[in-house]
């Protein structure tokens, strides 16, 4: 049950129709992982704090360079060379103290990896290199789990939410595992309000899910050019050949 504490500060979301206390109920409960808190987790880490998600696990295994103050919105200039999971942490609680926030100030692999993606009701991949979004696509896949994947780089952004029973394929399907090329912000730079566009998107559609709305994104991969403020969607295919995904057919949704 909500208590009068909750109800006034959602009281916003609580108003909406296809929302209300039982959606707000379930975000309580809900148990989302994050893993990299730059500049596509900051924007999504503090929109979910604020809406009231129980528990959010908080991954990311470095600390907090001056380069990334540009984007990273959940820190604050004083906070330099300290792990940017912990400030996430500290920053979280201080927006939403209702909220619970565990840090992770490790690299996410193997049993750890799948430790806390067991863990977890939502995955949001907001990393910024190819292994470690092969490893969760992975792990989420071999676990039944929901990934909210998002990616940006120069003006362009990217977001794909991936859902048992994974009839539409998985991030391997579209990116598969042999022909990964690198680019990343380290590389090509980045306009702050692009992956911040992208990260907001992430938490809007883990909201939706989590209160039992359906996600107008499952099964598309959608594309926006923040040159041209243009999006396109394109609708995603299973391949067989996919050697995450293509074994998966006979998944029993929940
Ligand atoms: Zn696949």
């Amino acid at each position: 049950m909500l208590n009068d504490a909750a109800f006034m500060r959602y009281s916003r979301q609580l108003m909406l129709e296809e929302f209300g206390p039982q959606a707000q109920e379930k975000l309580l409960a809900a148990k989302v992982l994050i893993v990299g808190l730059g500049g596509l987790g900051s924007p999504a880490a503090l929109y979910l704090a604020a809406a009231g998600i129980g528990t959010l696990f908080l991954a990311d295994d470095d600390q907090l360079h001056i380069t990334n103050l540009q984007r990273q919105i959940l820190y604050r200039t004083a906070d330099l060379d300290q792990p940017k999971a912990s400030l996430a942490k500290r920053e979280l609680l201080r927006l939403n103290p209702l909220c619970e926030a565990v840090a992770i100030s490790e690299r996410l692999a193997g049993d750890a990896l799948l430790r806390a993606i067991g863990n977890a009701d939502i995955i949001l991949d907001c990393s910024d290199n190819m292994e470690t979004r092969h490893a969760i696509n992975k792990a989420c896949v071999d676990m039944g789990k929901t990934l909210i994947s998002g990616s940006a780089v120069g003006f362009s952004g990217q977001l794909l939410v991936i859902e048992a029973p994974y009839l539409h394929g998985c991030y391997a399907c579209l990116y598969p595992v042999q022909e990964t090329v690198q680019r990343n912000c380290r590389t090509s730079g980045v306009l702050g309000p692009v992956v911040g566009t992208i990260g907001t998107l992430q938490a809007l559609e883990t909201l939706k899910i989590l209160a039992g709305l359906p996600s107008s994104l499952s099964g598309k991969l959608r594309l926006f050019d923040g040159k041209t403020q243009n999006w396109r969607s394109l609708q995603l295919t299973r391949s067989p050949a996919c050697s995450v995904c293509g074994g998966h057919r006979e998944y029993s949704c929940q």
